[in-house]
């Protein structure tokens, strides 16, 4: 194991353990997931207040040190460690989510978190500082990206706090922010994948027009191919001769969507385009 690959940077500062744990507000009966406890500084105060923690940890060494730490305490029989690769594990029900993980796996983590079923009430991650400000990136400000939205679609996202590096042993690189991501319950009835690849076109160029986005090559063939399928699947007679540069273009007058940027383009207006785009049977995915 090689401490850069795995992100093995120990939280030392027990105070920001301390205050990381207390954003999740803990109730006695939670069930906590933790992703990556490493030698357990936050796992034990999550002990303290939770009914139980399954800690999924990668690295069997720093499993065995946890193990240790708890080992003929009454906190050892409220947890489970899972040694494993967080991104395949198979994850048991959990209430509340608290992780200090290393950043290479912050996408999977926040997406996987997203779609587990039931819904966590609550999650309280650190991530390195540009991808949650990205995460709370408002449409309109500068780091408004793909990623925003499609986290903003299915959860609130809050900025919680700043944890410079010299609170790690060994210092990363990078600086560290919290976030607290509270999922939308229930989720917005909208497919994720419908939701992503009409992100991918108008956050392809962000800054570009969303028709600007459209005529870029590729997208109308890519889109005429999905409206084939669609029809077919829905049994729907397919003509011959379908002017898909002509479909979109009326989506996007009808809606007053083409000269409109998806660098300011919120959750909300995304949705209506997109539903706009289901009702004449143009899909995305
Ligand atoms: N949570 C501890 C803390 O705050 O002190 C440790 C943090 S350290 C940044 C990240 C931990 O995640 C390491 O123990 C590492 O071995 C573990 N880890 C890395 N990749 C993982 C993965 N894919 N699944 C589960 N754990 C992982």
């Amino acid at each position: 194991f090689n401490t850069e690959r795995f992100g093995q940077h120990i939280l030392k500062n027990p105070q920001v353990a301390q205050t990381i744990v207390e954003k999740a507000n803990l109730r006695p009966t939670d069930k906590v997931l933790e992703v990556g406890p490493g030698t357990g500084n936050l796992t034990v105060k999550i002990l303290e207040q939770a009914k139980h923690v399954t800690a999924v940890e990668m690295d069997p060494r720093m499993a065995a040190e946890l193990t240790k730490r708890v080992q003929g305490k009454p906190e050892q029989r409220k947890l489970d460690i899972i040694i494993g690769d967080f991104v395949k594990a198979e994850l048991p029900y959990f209430d509340v989510c608290i992780s200090n993980t290393p950043y290479q796996i912050s996408s999977p983590l926040i997406f996987r978190l997203l779609s587990h079923r039931p819904l966590p009430r609550v999650c309280i991650l650190m991530f390195q500082r540009e991808f949650a400000l990205r995460l709370v990136a408002t449409a309109g400000s500068a780091l408004w990206s793909r990623l925003s939205a499609n986290v903003q679609l299915y959860a609130k996202v809050d900025y919680l706090m700043h944890v410079g590096k010299n609170n790690f042993r060994p210092a990363p690189m990078v600086e560290s922010s919290v976030v607290r991501v509270a999922p939308r319950d229930p989720p917005p009835p909208v497919r994720f994948e419908e939701f992503d690849g009409l992100g991918r076109i108008l956050f392809s160029r962000r800054n570009k027009t969303v028709h600007g986005n459209f005529m870029a090559k590729g997208v109308i063939p890519m889109l005429e191919k999905n409206w084939r399928t669609y029809c077919s699947e829905t049994d729907q007679m397919v003509e011959n001769e379908v002017d898909m540069k002509a479909k979109v273009e009326e989506v996007l007058e009808q809606t007053g969507n083409t000269e409109n940027r998806a660098a300011k383009m919120d959750v909300d207006d995304l949705l209506k385009l997109l539903y706009a785009f289901h009702k004449v049977g143009i899909h995305f995915a």
